[in-house]
């Protein structure tokens, strides 16, 4: 199954997320059954993570938003850890600092973007400014409304700077959250995950729905789709992400940079120069040379 055709939201398209069931797991049946899919999309993308830092043209972002417990942090652990850390970095955005909220909202998020050949994943994102800004209300109505093409207009700078964007909405049921926060509960290496307000924002789910349905709606574009994840299953979620994450960088082009030197000149000119002088090779076979 393709899920980047599947789970899309089309530019335009208008969205109801009570149509779409978070407990979706497409033809597969189990997590047993899922899990070689999950490793081998896990081991493209750390191949191709290493020829996107080699090519050094282009960048990767990928933006994860969700309501608390819907696994953000599962897919950075599960889907991100296959790729390097040298040329891969997570940003989590919090309640802006002082300092970033003396700037425009999304002024803090301009200064994570990746550099060429980097992959940069935020862990929520400039997107807060639109959910939980608009939910609690923390600038009014024209301000907040603003900002849908205020956000399109600075991913269409970075994509003109050859970045590919991919932003995933995983999408849980209430009844999922509370089975979540309930299993942190009776595990106490999970206590200090849990905060009080992850209660009280639960109250505002209704406006937290109707806030994501408008921010993905208006900013799903051709070039930084948007992809609803169904993710009441863990396994689910990792497989669905990880292979539109693939195939996504699949399509970038990468390309391995032209060879700078005369391989078969330095090959002669250093190695055969070092067997020399040890001795090494003398009479043997190839095979055995290359096993030393
Ligand atoms: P966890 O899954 O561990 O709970 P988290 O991403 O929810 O991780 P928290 O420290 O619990 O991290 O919460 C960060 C909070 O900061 C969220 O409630 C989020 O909505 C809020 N936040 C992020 N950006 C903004 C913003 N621009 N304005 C106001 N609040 C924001
Ligand atoms: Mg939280």
């Amino acid at each position: 199954m393709d899920y980047r055709k599947k789970l899309v939201v089309e530019p335009g398209s208008k969205v109801r997320l009570s149509k779409i069931d978070p407990s979706y797991s497409g033809e597969h049946e189990s997590h047993e059954k899922a899990l070689p899919e999950i490793q081998a999309n896990v081991e493209r993308m750390d191949k191709l993570q290493y020829l996107l830092y080699a090519d050094g043209s282009q960048s990767l972002l990928v933006v994860l938003q969700a309501l608390d417990a819907a696994g953000k942090d599962g897919v950075i652990r599960h889907v991100f850890s296959g790729m390097n850390p040298q040329g891969t970095f997570v940003f989590g955005f919090k309640q802006p600092s002082k300092d970033e909220a003396a700037h425009d909202f999304l002024w803090r998020a301009h200064l994570r973007t990746p550099e060429k050949g980097e992959v940069v994943v935020f862990n929520r994102s400039h997107y807060e400014d639109v959910l939980v800004v608009r939910v609690h209300k923390l600038v009014e109505r024209r301000v907040w409304s603003k900002r849908y093409d205020l956000i399109n207009d600075f991913e269409k700078i970075l994509i003109q700077n050859r970045t590919t964007i991919l932003k995933f909405f995983l999408h849980i049921s209430p009844e999922e959250q509370l089975a979540r926060f309930k299993q942190r509960l009776d595990d106490p290496s999970r206590h200090w995950k849990i905060s009080e307000s992850d209660y009280s924002e639960r109250e505002l789910w209704p406006q937290y729905v109707e806030a994501y349905e408008d921010a993905v709606a208006l900013t799903s574009t051709k070039r930084a789709p948007w992809y609803i994840i169904p993710a009441n299953h863990k396994w689910f979620r990792n497989l669905a992400v990880s292979q539109i994450v693939a195939d996504t960088m699949d399509e970038m082009g990468l390309k391995l940079p032209p060879t700078r030197v005369n391989i078969a000149d330095i090959s002669r000119k250093y190695h055969a120069a070092a067997r020399a002088k040890t001795g090494k090779g003398k009479g043997r076979t190839k095979e055995a040379v290359k096993a030393e």
